[in-house]
């Protein structure tokens, strides 16, 4: 789209073992370091690593690829210490465990970003998690940590099934599991509730949010119906809780809706138009994407045409608001 300049553009170097080893258990890095490109894995690493199968596969670079998610999200949460919004679209590897792959997540990032604010003491720390799928793997590494507050809007049903009932998790955890056909309106509903109710009482300093673009209508491994627009608005508003934020990216399977949320969303956290018209070459990307997971009589005209969505209020349901409550009242709280 013509947005991104080189000054809008952070590098960083790729994290050592001992950076890694921090979350991770050094077993499990060393293995990973030398699952190297096509090596066969042994079923022995398979099933003590979690590598090495159908969800977390070996593939070229894979070491450098997972390392690069952590060292992303340091760079970003120095960042956002300086004052910037930082967004890392290729973190969010949020089902990471320390000895182990899981859900495609090899280590995982955002505990690194609350770590680093955490260092640098910039806590409370609240982390917001938008994937439709439960952020399991932060919510292990912070459990009962008083300095990060949990919130995971996630959908009801869904792998990892660790927090399928609202309130279920740790006392730092806000558990907001959704039904399907999750829709704008219950989306900024929850944000104004956890605005309310959450972030009013825990008045983070940083905050690390979790933009998983499988929580947009179309994405072929989840039934939520939010459309990009409503869940920018919800990432503006959620980086306007504290004075440092980090985004990240996170899960997405239907390649139109990811590359069309993820570059709208960073256009919207740069202060840029994403409802300009599409670029020549952002038409010409769109109309070249293939996907094994969604039919081509399953592609919307605005995948093709545009960025933004159109938008979808569908109501909130009396359900969304009764999850909110039970996972709410474990902390706190009144709801309108
Ligand atoms: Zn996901």
């Amino acid at each position: 789209m013509g947005w991104l300049t080189a000054r809008d553009v952070l590098t960083f170097d790729l994290p050592e073992r001992a950076t890694l080893e921090r979350f991770h258990a050094p077993g499990y890095v060393a293995a990973l370091e030398q699952a190297v490109d096509g090596r066969q894995v042994t079923a022995a690493e398979r099933a003590e690593f979690g590598f090495g199968t159908m969800e977390n596969p070996v593939f070229p670079g894979l070491f450098d690829r997972a390392r690069a998610t952590v060292g992303g999200s340091i760079a970003a949460a120095n960042a956002a210490l300086g004052g910037a919004v930082a967004f890392h679209p290729a973190g969010g590897t949020h089902h990471g465990r320390p000895g182990r792959a899981s859900g495609f997540c090899y280590f995982n990032d955002p505990a690194f970003a609350i770590a680093t604010f955490l260092d640098a003491e910039a806590a409370p720390v609240l982390y917001l998690d938008l994937d439709a799928h439960h952020g399991d793997g932060v919510e292990a590494l912070f459990a009962d940590d008083a300095r990060v507050t949990l919130i995971s809007i996630h959908e009801q049903g869904r792998w990892p099934h660790t927090a399928d009932r609202p309130g279920e998790g740790p006392a730092n955890a806000i558990n907001i599991p959704v039904p399907r056909g999750f829709t704008d309106d219950e989306l900024m509903w929850l944000i104004d509730a956890c605005e309310e109710n959450v972030v009013a009482r825990v008045k983070p300093s940083a905050i690390v949010v979790t933009a998983g673009a499988d929580c947009l209508r179309g994405d072929p491994l989840s039934a939520m119906e939010v459309s990009n627009r409503a869940w920018w608005r919800a990432v503006a508003r959620a980086v306007e809780w504290a004075p440092h934020a980090v985004v990240v990216g996170g899960g997405g399977y239907n390649p139109w809706t990811v590359a069309r949320g993820w570059a709208g969303l960073w256009a919207v956290l740069a202060g840029r138009d994403a409802n300009s018209p599409l670029t020549p070459r952002a038409a010409r990307i769109l109309a070249g994407f293939s996907s094994d997971l969604v039919d081509e009589d399953e592609i919307e005209g605005e995948w093709l045409s545009a960025i933004a969505d159109a938008p979808r209020p569908g109501g909130i349901r009396e359900a969304v608001k009764q999850a909110a409550h039970l996972a709410l009242r474990k902390r706190i709280f009144r709801l309108a």
